[in-house]
């Protein structure tokens, strides 16, 4: 039956009837017309209205309430209380003095959301010790030692000497964060030197068969250069936060470079980091949160793990304590990169925790006596 019966109505009585549906005086509007007009069927076509009325308010709804909370890229699964996922946050600094005070409490939380290993970062000779203390205390831990160009200029002459003493030490300890900067975090640090202190902390790196995390700004061209004539590198290199050019992947990839991605990917336009992802093989896929930088972008600041200012976080911070970022932030990262490689963040995890376990296994590594425990 269609609508067109309705003709049988004057019209101001079907305007009120309408809007009397739009009140939900449904029940009224029903009795209303079987008593009135006696006519079954212009309760049938009163139903109808109604229905359809009601689902249009019911999906209008729907889509106001989702639209606050449910963006592209973020993570779908209630993190908290049942995490489906295992990550491996393969770059972070969770001994940065921003966050120091309240590292165990951020790990903890990272933990319970699925994160089971996090390399912790050293930069300079002096945060060395720090990163030691922490990995002997956190089993969850990997410690890499290195010294970054940002802190070049900071370098004792024993420099060198100490980092060999913290590797041999600490046989469970990786190597890093090292590298080149040409951006503007770095203007003022020579060039020359960065080259050198870098060279010498790769040879360290093939020397003792760890893996090294290195950090590029602006100088892609000679960080390849430098790889090809150093290499190769069997325990291999972590290429952290890597927002270089699709171009280069295979390149580096001959290296044993993996590639690892953070937040700062979100700075990279979107179709140009979504080429460069899919020319990465599978297999050197790494994710990271390089917290407590890096907080992720692209994202509603309502979900992500925040660091507050009740927090005990150091007093003077350059920056609001809710702009640091917190390592279960890993998840953001994840459905972001398998949003852009169009896969289930679930294949992403496997793939890229897998990954992780291979470069962090080498000899004498945290994971590989995991291993040994477990057997
Ligand atoms: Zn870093």
């Amino acid at each position: 039956m269609g609508l067109g019966t309705s003709s049988v109505l004057p019209r101001t009585e079907v305007i009120f009837s309408l809007f009397k549906l739009l009140f939900y005086d449904f029940r009224s509007l029903s009795i209303y017309s079987i008593i009135k007009k006696k006519s079954q069927c212009l309760c049938v076509i009163y139903l109808r209205v109604a229905c359809t009325l009601i689902n249009f308010i019911v999906k209008l709804l729907r889509i106001i309430c989702s639209s606050n909370t449910a963006l592209p890229f973020e993570p779908s699964k209630n993190l908290t209380k049942n995490p489906m996922v295992k990550l491996f946050d393969s770059h972070c600094h969770l001994q940065d003095s921003r966050i120091y005070n309240v590292a165990p409490k951020l790990i903890q939380e990272a933990l319970d959301t699925g994160v089971t290993h996090f390399a912790v970062n050293g930069v300079s000779e002096k945060d060395w010790y720090v990163v030691k203390e922490m990995s002997d205390r956190h089993s969850s831990i990997i410690p890499n030692f290195g010294l970054h160009p940002w802190f070049i200029s900071e370098r004792t002459p024993d420099w060198l000497n100490t980092l060999k003493q913290f590797l041999t030490a600490n046989p469970c300890a990786a190597v890093g964060e090292i590298g080149l900067d040409k951006g503007s975090m770095a203007k003022h640090i020579d060039y020359t030197d960065q080259v050198e202190v870098f060279r010498l902390q790769l040879q360290l790196a093939k020397e003792f068969k760890r893996p090294a995390s290195v950090h590029c700004v602006s100088a892609f061209g000679d960080l390849l250069e430098i790889l090809e004539s150093t290499g190769p590198f069997p325990a291999g290199i972590v290429l952290h936060s890597y927002i270089g050019s699709a171009e280069m992947v295979p390149e580096f990839s001959k290296l044993n470079a993996y590639f690892s991605f953070s937040g700062h990917l979100m700075s990279m336009k979107e179709s140009k980091a979504k080429q460069m992802l899919k020319s990465v093989p599978f297999e050197r896929i790494l994710l990271e949160t390089d917290a407590p930088d890096a907080r992720p972008k692209s994202v509603d600041p309502k979900s992500l793990f925040l660091i507050n200012e009740s927090d005990d976080v150091e007093d003077g911070l350059s920056l609001p304590a809710e702009s640091l970022n917190h390592p279960a932030n890993i998840h953001h990262i994840l459905a972001y990169v398998s949003g852009l490689l169009e896969m289930e963040e679930e294949d992403l995890a496997r793939m890229s925790y897998e990954n992780a376990v291979r470069v962090f296994s080498y000899e004498s590594s945290k994971l590989v006596q995991e291993g040994e425990e477990r057997h």
